[in-house]
């Protein structure tokens, strides 16, 4: 009888305090500004300068460009750009590196798949996962809110 009372005061008690439960996935997570999630690619803004394929640890960024098609511009334009996120270990170095923030870590973490094959994200893919960009990149995102 003591060791029920005992327990129904721990109950009682735990019950007034804060949750520390989240309902996930029902209610998104709010991850820390300073969470590295999944990159968004903007192509407009890629100098095709190939910095993030060199600094990349796991060599898991394609990319392909080519020539600007208008003669009276310089420079180059973005063909295919892609991320192998069987490998990718959101490290952040490939934002890092970039000249003209054209990669930007965002918050979202969601990558689980049933295939292999669907971890590996081409441009149109990195361009639609524009929610949730870090504020400090989010400043200069163009077209992203
Ligand atoms: S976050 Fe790191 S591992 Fe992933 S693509 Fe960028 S540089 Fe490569
Ligand atoms: S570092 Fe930036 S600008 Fe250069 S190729 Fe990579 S994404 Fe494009």
């Amino acid at each position: 009888m003591k060791g029920l009372i005992k327990g129904m005061g721990v109950t009682l008690k735990t019950m007034t305090k804060q949750k520390v439960t989240h309902h996930y996935p029902d209610e998104p997570m709010n991850m820390p500004d300073r969470f590295r999630g999944i990159q968004h690619f903007d192509p407009e803004k890629c100098i095709v300068c190939n910095q993030c394929v060199r600094v990349c640890p796991t060599d898991c960024i394609t990319l392909t460009g080519r020539k600007h098609p208008d003669p009276g511009k310089r420079g180059k334009i973005i063909d295919t750009y892609d991320i192998n996120f069987e490998i990718c270990i959101l490290c952040d170095l490939c934002t890092e590196v970039c000249p003209t923030e054209a990669i930007v870590m965002t918050q979202n973490f969601e990558l689980a798949a049933y295939s292999r094959d669907d971890l590996f994200k081409d441009m149109e893919w990195l361009h639609d996962n524009n929610s949730r960009i870090r504020s400090e990149n989010n400043l200069n995102a163009k077209g992203v809110k």
